[in-house]
């Protein structure tokens, strides 16, 4: 697979498009074409909206030739650029989940959310501008329900534990999910065998559950899928030792946050640990902590963020 290319083409209509959030190969929007018609899932941040449209010109569609615009959840990373988007997919619905949708209409606390994460500069810098999407053209499934997108069946499961306003899209066709962060990250450079991918899970601020992300990802599971599409980073193939290896990590996090007992800085130290042992069983000897701790940069911060948050949440109720 070409990694370092703006659209990279896969089976079954789907392109990975690198939105260049944050970094080259960090997240992405997939681009799935069927019958001259085109979906988006997950869009990046509205910087990406000129790489959008040139994946569309790439692959021979128009603007107006989008049908649908689906969000997995509404972290910006992934539903910045809907607005704009919209704006110039005159045709489009924007399908989101019943919790996120009222936050892409008016995206007012969304974005105050975004900024006391981030801190304005980089929110200035990574997002710019939020455009909100006119109420008319949201569309809001419920869990299970199945969009007919021109004879292609599109499900969307209900998916709580990285996000409460969190949904995956099942495409038959493909044997594929679209798992937006619900099956963690995993970093192209850090990959040693495409049979066994290696995913980190992503707990960031502020919705994260273990029990119904594990729930959750065993759902997914239960498909019989054959490649997760990540937002982070692209597909990999389904693997049930990555998806145990997966589990067990997340499994962990809250002794490892008991263990830290406030200390931000340890809690993060103790993750890297946790992480760089299961790459170490992934691929023994393929990459040192001091890479693994490059590829993350600013996803461990978010990570150990996102289990203080959720313990505090657990201890005070
Ligand atoms: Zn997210």
């Amino acid at each position: 697979m070409q990694k370092y290319s703006d659209l990279v083409e896969r089976e079954f209509g789907i392109s990975v498009i690198d939105t260049h959030y944050y970094r080259p190969n960090l997240a992405s929007s997939h681009l799935i074409s069927h019958e001259n018609s085109a979906v988006f899932v997950d869009v990046g941040a509205t910087p990406a909206l000129p790489r959008l449209l040139a994946a569309l010109t790439q692959k021979s569609l128009a603007p107006e030739d989008v049908t649908y615009v689906i969000l997995t959840h509404i972290h910006l990373d992934h539903a910045g650029c809907a607005g704009a988007l919209m704006k110039a997919c005159p045709n489009a619905r924007l399908v989101v989940h019943k919790s996120g949708a009222k936050h892409m209409i008016n995206p007012t606390t969304l974005i105050d959310a975004t900024i006391s994460i981030y801190g304005q500069e980089a929110f200035d810098h990574l997002y710019q501008e939020i455009v909100p999407v006119p109420e008319d053209r949201v569309t809001v499934p419920e869990d299970g329900e199945i969009i007919d997108w021109r004879g292609r069946p599109l499900q969307f499961i209900d998916t709580p534990g990285h996000a409460r306003h969190h949904f995956c899209i099942w495409d038959a066709d493909s044997k594929g999910v679209f798992t937006g962060d619900t099956l963690g990250i995993a970093y192209p450079e850090l990959q040693a065998d495409p049979e066994n991918p290696f995913q980190i899970p992503t707990t960031s601020p502020v919705g994260f559950e273990p029990d119904p992300l594990i729930d959750s990802i065993e759902r997914l599971c239960n498909l019989k899928p054959d490649y997760f599409y990540l937002t982070h980073y692209g597909p990999v193939k389904v693997s049930e030792t990555s998806v145990a290896a997966l589990k067990e990590m997340i499994e962990v996090h809250e002794t490892i946050g008991l263990e830290a007992a406030g200390n931000h800085e340890l809690l993060k130290e103790k993750l890297l640990e946790l992480y760089y042992q299961s790459l170490e069983k992934n691929c023994p000897g393929f990459c040192d902590k001091a890479r693994l701790e490059s590829a993350m940069s600013g996803d461990l911060e978010l990570n150990a963020a996102g289990v203080e948050v959720w313990l505090k949440r657990k201890h005070k109720s």
